[in-house]
């Protein structure tokens, strides 16, 4: 592997609260974004997906069993393939639901560590974060950003819905317009993302996540998108990509040092800023010592110019910003 930038061509490292300060309330639920706020993110990310009524609500799947009660809720109205799917509720009907910790099939906690208690969250639409968003920016002084993804075009317009526009609509409603604003846009498909510049003519900054191919997120090519032709690419719409960690710095084994990809200095080359996903500290990446190491490698050694992070504290404080340090 080739080695790594550490200029900064874009600015100080921003940390971005991954579905708010989900390390310690449940994901997506008000709290965790007001915590995150509270903590100090740079900002606050907001997954989007569609209601049957076509409102956009902030939730990271497209099923809802994972993370909330809609098994007991509503039994029968699961499909054959035994998800409830958040398209198929009103928004009225999800409103009723109590958002918890992630769960396994089994009912397992994905984190077991973690908050772990049951209160009554709910799931909220992209117009209410962002009005939460303001209103505590106002309070506080603060001026923190919002992260937004569109989830699964295809996988909407394939369902009768188009995503995108409705979510540029909700931005737009908040003053969410230009590369000026507090705001950035990402998606794993790499037309959508371009569409959203050329045909709906989106001024924002845009980043293109980039995943494996094995996870058939969109169709996507990731693989030829991390290569300094396909990052050529990205960059004729996005103004960053949003890698997963593994793909920057990977740890052979117990011990040994980290390798760094060329990834961030090849986005670099090509004028793309570097957002990493996802960085977890009771999920370090394999064989990574602890925490400090991890992230010193993504930083320091590689050069990203920002986390997602389940804990953003630990990261701010990485960063020689936290304020609040116990
Ligand atoms: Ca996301």
């Amino acid at each position: 592997m080739a080695p790594a930038s550490t200029s900064r061509p874009f600015g100080p490292p921003i940390v971005i609260a991954h579905r708010g300060a989900c390390g310690y309330l449940p994901e997506h639920s008000f709290p965790a974004k007001a915590y995150a706020h509270a903590l100090g993110a740079d900002f606050l990310e907001q997954d989007v997906v569609l209601t049957r009524d076509d409102v956009p609500i902030v939730f990271h799947d497209l099923i809802l069993e994972e993370v909330t009660d809609v098994a007991t809720l509503f039994a029968s109205r699961g499909r054959a393939d035994g998800h409830w799917y958040a398209i198929d509720f009103s928004y009225a009907e999800l409103q009723t639901l109590a958002l918890h910790d992630r769960i396994e099939t089994g009912g397992a906690a994905t984190w077991p560590h973690r908050f772990g208690e049951r209160l009554p969250l709910r799931i909220h639409s992209l117009a209410e974060e962002l009005t939460l968003v303001r209103g505590l920016n106002r309070a506080t002084g603060k001026s923190v950003g919002v992260y937004t993804e569109v989830k699964s075009p295809a996988w909407h317009r394939a369902a009768g819905k188009d995503l995108a526009p409705r979510v540029l609509s909700v931005l737009a409603d908040f003053g969410y317009r230009t590369a000026a604003d507090a705001c950035w846009l990402q998606c794993f498909d790499a037309a959508e993302l371009a569409r959203i510049r050329f045909e709906l003519g989106s001024q924002l900054r845009l980043v293109q996540l980039i995943g494996e191919n094995a996870w058939a997120e969109a169709a996507t090519d990731y693989d030829a998108l991390r290569t300094p032709a396909g990052l050529a690419g990205v960059a004729r719409y996005a103004q960053g990509i949003g890698p997963w960690i593994a793909q920057i710095a990977t740890w052979p084994s117990a011990g040994a040092a980290p390798l760094i990809s060329s990834l961030v200095a090849d986005a670099h080359a090509a004028g793309l800023a570097v957002h990493a996903y996802t960085f977890r500290i009771d999920q370090l990446p394999a064989h990574a010592p602890d925490a400090d190491a991890a992230q010193r490698a993504l930083f320091e050694l590689a050069g990203v110019d920002g986390l997602f992070s389940d804990f953003p504290d630990v990261s701010l404080a990485f960063l020689g910003r936290r304020k609040d340090c116990p």
